[in-house]
């Protein structure tokens, strides 16, 4: 590809079903936002403990084509979602909200070979496999199921009273809880 040429800009659609087939392949950069209600992500709607109407989560989308000195222009892909579900509280057993407001940045591969031997230690992007009917939607609801907290707690203090029952279960969790599942995951994505 001719890195000097002005590639078209299209707009993603805000259809969850528009979603599921994007063409990731084709010489051009994507935008777009919307919102993703939890029914339209069912495996998200498998782990809220309550669904209340309008839940869901907004996302932004933008692509773009990055020179890499020697080779093709890499193609990065960033997402940022933002939202809230309910999940059970592992200190009190009662639904207790989770915020999500996150971003993340992806280098898109053609092959999962080509995703393999990307080094694992870039924090800043991660590989993500492409085709051209690329579905984004189960990328977006990957990303909110790597978001969750592994242990879903109320803050310190705000728990349900009464409600203890296996007493304070996780709180000799280090900090970085929210590490684990992610790196958990990623790995199990790449084998
Ligand atoms: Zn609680």
């Amino acid at each position: 590809m001719n890195r000097h040429q002005v590639l078209p800009h299209v707009e993603l659609s805000s259809e969850p079903n528009a979603l599921k087939k994007v063409d990731c392949c084709a010489p051009q950069s994507y935008k777009g936002t919307g919102f993703l209600s939890i029914t339209d992500m069912p495996r998200v709607a498998d782990e809220a403990s309550t669904k209340l109407p309008g839940d869901g989560f907004d996302w932004i989308v933008q692509t773009y084509f990055k020179d890499s000195p020697g080779s093709e222009p890499h193609q990065i892909l960033e997402l940022g979602l933002k939202g809230r579900l309910y999940l059970v509280c592992q200190r009190c057993l009662q639904d207790c909200v989770v915020d999500l407001d996150e971003k993340c940045r992806f280098i898109l591969m053609n092959s999962e070979a080509e995703a393999d031997a990307y080094p694992i230690e870039d924090e800043e992007q991660e590989p993500l496999v492409v085709k051209q009917h690329f579905n984004l939607l189960e990328t977006i609801e990957d990303e909110v199921l790597l978001s969750l907290p592994l242990i879903p707690k109320h803050p310190e203090g705000f728990c349900e009273p009464h409600a203890t029952i296996f007493g304070d279960v996780g709180d000799e969790q280090p900090e970085n809880e929210r590490e684990n599942p992610f790196n958990v995951l990623k790995n199990m994505k790449k084998n």
